[in-house]
């Protein structure tokens, strides 16, 4: 065997074959250049509520020297709880649902059988199936992106989704939903509504029919606060026990002190997040038509973000001519999506930069009638 490396003396052999190897999930870039239109991330182009920056100011100093309170102790889960009526016992808070997510595949998903989940869908999944060594099967959307309810009706150890699926951004009715929770009452169906506030139904009402469904949501879309790393699962208090003892076996303490005051300042104030939504849906829909008319098809969304693509101009070229311009937009080089941008909703401000980028990038090619004297 040959060595590999530089280093004095390393084989390449040893104990990096007991090394738990993974691929692991990329996000979005964060460049942090100024004057950069970053709609990338799904991240919200307006500030948190006014309160959360009031509180930061007061966040004491002494408090950071003790230990952060139990997460399901504090305000914070008590003004979820009062926010979606219901039980302390029905909701675990985690540093964002990120780390919910990946505390649920550990709990629940540890069966023979595989997990089933979207062939397109956030692609942190395949990362926590292969980082667990949980088998797992992908059931792909149809021709139109949506997901097949039928797919999901086979013999499986476990069921996950968005909802609305990311990066796609349809929405799935409460009614299919509840149909695919009640046919699989022998595993636990995770619904990820990470974009749920954006104009979509939430199926919170069915965790109390259904003690296998577990609806997880976030602070860092909707909410603004990706940065403080705040997310929750809600369903039956048996999911969310099992939940919080494999959580307590691995860091007791992961919510930190101003993320916890911080949260529930967010919460106390519905009247911002209901504007706040509100205004990222008008912008949506507006987005909507102004693609429309440089030539991009696109899915019925329901997230803050559009997933298009674009008549003429491969989704590559306009992603690459777009960074020059310092605007950020998602893109995957991957089976199926590879002409697609998902493409965050941003302020009305940003998003007229973007159309004003993307005529100079397509305009002259777009389906548009020929018949420009310029
Ligand atoms: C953004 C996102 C998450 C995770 O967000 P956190 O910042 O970790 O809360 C989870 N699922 C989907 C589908 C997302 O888009």
């Amino acid at each position: 065997m040959e060595a590999r490396g530089i280093g004095k003396g390393f084989t390449g052999m040893g104990w990096e074959e007991n090394v738990r190897k993974v691929v692991p999930y990329t996000p979005g870039e964060q460049p942090d250049k100024e004057g950069t239109i970053k709609l990338n991330t799904n991240e919200c182009p307006y500030p948190p509520a006014p309160g959360v920056g009031r509180k930061a100011a007061q966040l004491a100093a002494d408090k950071m020297r003790l230990y952060p309170a139990f997460p399901e102790e504090t305000e914070l889960a008590q003004e979820l709880a009062r926010f979606y009526q219901i039980g302390r016992d029905e909701l675990f808070i985690g540093v964002g649902s990120d780390d919910v997510l990946s505390l649920a595949f550990m709990t629940f998903f540890r069966s023979d059988r595989p997990l089933f989940f979207p062939d397109i869908t956030y692609s942190f999944y395949d990362v926590w199936a292969d980082l667990y060594k949980i088998p797992y099967e992908t059931k792909a959307l149809d021709a139109d992106f949506v997901i097949r309810k039928e797919d999901y009706m086979q013999p499986n150890g476990g069921i996950v989704f968005p909802n609305p699926n990311a990066p796609t951004g349809i929405l799935m009715d409460v009614g299919q939903v509840e149909e695919i929770v009640a046919a699989n009452r022998d595993v636990v169906v995770i619904v990820d509504e990470a974009y749920i506030d954006f104009g979509g139904t939430s199926c919170l009402p069915l965790i109390h029919k259904y003690d296998n469904l577990l609806v997880v949501q976030t602070f860092s879309k909707s909410r603004a606060m990706a940065g403080m790393r705040i997310g929750y699962a809600m369903g039956d208090s048996r999911l969310i026990k099992y939940l919080n003892d494999v959580k307590y076996s691995v860091n007791s303490y992961t919510l930190n002190y101003a993320a916890l005051q911080l949260g529930a300042e967010s919460v106390k104030d519905e009247a911002y997040f209901k504007e706040s939504c509100a205004k990222i849906i008008r912008t949506r829909d507006n987005a909507e038509k102004r693609l429309a008319q440089l030539g991009f098809g696109f899915t019925k969304s329901y997230g803050n973000f559009i997933f298009a693509s674009h008549s003429s101009v491969p989704a590559r070229e306009i992603f690459e001519k777009l960074k020059q311009n310092d605007i950020y937009v998602r893109w995957w080089g991957k089976k199926r999506i590879d002409n697609y941008l998902r493409i965050t909703v941003g302020t009305d401000e940003q998003m007229e930069a973007l159309y004003g980028a993307l005529e100079r990038i397509c305009g002259h090619q777009s389906n548009a009638p020929l018949q420009s004297n310029d």
